[in-house]
């Protein structure tokens, strides 16, 4: 049995002609790499596992492809096109009952569905269950940019949950940080429910917008700025980190693989602007010795752009 127990992975790989794979696995999954290991010697296939930390298929080990025909990353969907990964799911299921106990937070209006990627493939059957029970459901995205499925959204794309006519979101997933962009990215009503808990409630951003905005006071008067680019493969926004330099005497461009506060510190900077993945800035700025701002949060405190056009950060 495979990871999602429906993939043809050795079936695809034999047909590519591969004898040596490199495997990669988001933290979540890589207690899998042993089995995933027997199982693919077994099937005759040469097997090296990436042990670096990796947290999306915004972050390849593409280094390893110098010791293997191709790389198999766990867990996500592509972010971009590149012939020598092949990407496998992770699905996790559910009884779409859950749905029931986010009923009493829904109006009578018409409601988006967004899902994470591992429940995706849950889109159809929670669709026809908010039908049942009488709600308007509305799914988008699928087949382009970060979040080729529909409905998907990752924490740098909400692109799924702006949909035309609808100012009313479900959210089916676990975790804050998902539904809180939703609700700031498109200022739509969010309920959130958590589909292995059965926890339903209504978020917004507040909270967040505050933390946001202690940190940008903080970062008044920086005179030296360093403008994060990840050199990670699907994180890199050069364009993006040239395009703020000028608006600040004392910035400058530091391209990283890993940012960590131990990094940020041994560089100096009063002040950080992070181009790489969003949530860096808005999830770990408490690990962080001094602000790490948003490239839209850099332009508010740079005169370029209003309080009232905050913007949460999304890589499209
Ligand atoms: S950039 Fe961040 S939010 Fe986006 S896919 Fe990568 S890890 Fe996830």
């Amino acid at each position: 049995m495979w990871l999602s127990g429906t993939s043809d992975l050795i079936g695809v790989l034999k047909q590519r002609g591969v004898k040596r794979v490199a495997l990669q696995f988001p933290e979540g999954l890589k207690r899998k790499a042993a089995s995933c290991t027997r199982t693919l010697r077994e099937a005759g296939f040469e097997v090296i596992i990436s042990g670096d930390p990796c947290y999306g298929a915004c972050d390849l080990a593409l280094g390893a492809l110098e010791y293997a025909d191709v790389l198999v990353h766990f867990g996500h969907t592509p972010v971009d096109d590149r012939s020598q990964v092949i990407f496998e799911p992770y699905e996790i299921g559910f009884d779409c009952a859950v749905l029931e106990k986010a009923l009493p937070f829904l109006s009578g209006k018409p409601t988006g569905l967004v899902t994470t990627v591992q429940h995706a493939h849950l889109i159809p059957a929670m669709e026809e269950f908010l039908h049942r029970k009488g709600i308007d459901v509305r799914v988008c995205g699928g087949g382009s940019g970060r979040t080729p499925c529909r409905g998907q959204v990752l924490g740098c794309s909400f692109t799924a949950a702006r949909i035309e006519g609808v100012d009313q979101v479900l959210f089916v997933g676990t975790g804050h940080f998902h539904p809180v962009g939703i609700a700031i990215s498109t200022g739509a009503r969010v309920i959130a429910l958590d589909p292995l808990t059965g926890t339903a409630e209504e978020v917004n951003g507040d909270a967040l917008l505050r933390r946001r905005f202690a940190v940008m006071e903080k970062a008044k008067g920086a005179t030296g700025v360093g403008i994060i680019v990840s050199s990670k493969s699907g994180q890199q926004r050069m364009d993006l980190a040239r395009r703020l330099v000028p608006l600040h005497p004392g910035a400058v461009i530091v391209l990283m693989q890993e940012v960590s506060p131990a990094e940020l510190l041994n560089l100096g900077f009063a002040c950080y602007v992070n181009t790489a993945c969003p949530r860096l800035a808005y999830d770990d700025q408490v690990r962080f010795p001094v602000p790490v701002l948003s490239p839209q949060e850099f332009e508010i405190l740079c005169g370029k752009r209003s309080w009232e056009e905050y913007a949460i950060d999304e890589i499209l």
